[in-house]
């Protein structure tokens, strides 16, 4: 039996979603050997915050050839030129301010520091995506981010002001390891800031594809600053962001600090102690929707391939591995799933094995359907796929409702 991950709490079952490969995954041949694990998402009883069960190693999932490159997305990189300018203007009036990031990607966000000339480092343990940092001229070192590097950055480096991870602190199972971490390298007025799909949104959209290998942890208000409260921080202030269909972005400070929390996060603690969230209740419609959601889908692409039509999968997401392998929705249902990241293209998708082609070949094939795996990016490709649905073309989306757009 697991207890809490962080607080070694007493744990719930909030749900069994069954055997699951690795969602970034792709394998060279269809019939290639892989990776299984036990999905299951809990509850602590003491702390609230929601984390699988088994955990895949890091080692696994996190390798030479990483799989999610931030940049191919231009909404992605908006916001971090966003978030840079703002987080710029947070220290801009310090001396020689320090800015780290934990997993940073291919330097979607670093570069506007770097590009600057404020002092910064990237922690990333991916290789690939390491390197093409390094050639945008991005200080780099290769490691995962914890307590040890924290350390080492700290004596080689000196105090942070700014520690930053976006959709990266729920993926760092030793969550402890990267509290004390922060602890230990940022200044006493330093700011620990991350941001990760808000669970709250999660279950209002009934978006269970979310819940992956990836994603360890699941955080709402009440759970971070319960984190954070126990680890000499205090939550000082939330803002919600419109990335990876709903995020919330955490600003951290030492307890030690005279920052305030800010009166937002009082409403967001109140709200989701209305919710229930510190409680097995407060998930049981959750839980529902997850089973009509994956049913509904089936049976909507049942039925249009039984009137013969062709259905595509649009976007190799990591999250569609749960939903296709929870829903079992595979070859016999989408003939392929079309995506524009060169490394995915002629490989074959996690547990179902769906072959992934170019977009040249959606281009060519104009299927009458295709299931928006990507649906968290859909104003921008609905945009670029102005044509295909100009043409009869149709996309088939399943949160925050299911419809045929
Ligand atoms: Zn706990």
């Amino acid at each position: 039996m697991f207890s809490c991950k962080i607080c070694s709490g007493h744990i719930d079952l909030i749900h069994d979603f069954g055997r699951m490969p690795i969602a970034n995954h792709y394998l060279k041949t269809a019939q290639a050997d892989e990776f299984f694990y036990h999905l299951q998402l809990l509850l602590c009883q003491k702390c609230s915050m929601i984390q699988l069960g088994e955990c895949v190693a890091p080692s696994q999932m996190f390798h030479e050839n990483y799989h999610f490159i931030s940049s191919t997305s231009q909404n992605m990189s908006h916001h971090f030129e966003r978030t840079a300018f703002d987080f710029l203007q947070l220290v801009q009036s310090r001396r020689d301010p320090f800015i780290v990031e934990v997993g940073c990607n291919d330097g979607i966000f670093l570069k506007h520091v770097a590009c600057q000339g404020f002092r910064h480092l990237g922690v990333e343990p991916s290789k690939n995506v390491a390197q093409a940092s390094r050639a945008k001229g991005i200080q780099i070192i290769e490691d995962f981010f914890n307590e040890k590097s924290a350390l080492k950055i700290f004596n080689d480096k000196g105090p942070v002001d700014i520690l930053y991870g976006a959709n990266v602190i729920t993926h760092i199972e030793d969550l402890a390891s990267v509290m004390k971490g922060a602890s230990a390298l940022l200044k006493k007025d330093g700011w620990f800031i991350f941001e990760d799909p808000y669970f709250p949104h999660v279950m209002e959209k009934g978006a269970f594809d979310q819940i992956y290998d990836e994603h360890i942890y699941y955080f709402s208000v009440l759970s971070v600053d319960c984190v954070a409260r126990s680890f000499g921080f205090k939550l000082v202030d939330v803002s919600p962001q419109p990335v990876h269909g709903g995020s919330m972005r955490y600003y951290l400070r030492s307890s030690q600090s005279s920052a305030q929390p800010k009166a937002v996060v009082g409403k967001y603690l109140q709200l989701e102690q209305k919710m229930g969230l510190n409680a097995l209740s407060g998930y049981l419609k959750f839980c529902e929707k997850i089973n009509q959601n994956a049913c509904s889908l089936k049976n909507m692409l049942r039925k249009i391939k039984e009137e013969k039509n062709q259905i595509v999968g649009y976007g190799a997401t990591a999250k569609s591995s749960t939903l296709l392998n929870y829903s079992k929705i595979g070859v016999d249902l989408l003939d392929y799933i079309t995506d524009n990241t060169p490394p995915k293209i002629g490989k074959f998708s996690p547990g179902q094995h769906i072959p992934i082609v170019s977009h040249e070949r959606f281009v060519e094939d104009h299927p009458a359907y295709s299931l928006l795996l990507a649906w968290n990016h859909k104003e921008e490709i609905f945009l670029k796929e102005a044509s295909y649905r100009n043409n009869k073309g149709k996309f088939i989306t399943y949160v925050p409702q299911l419809e045929i757009v």
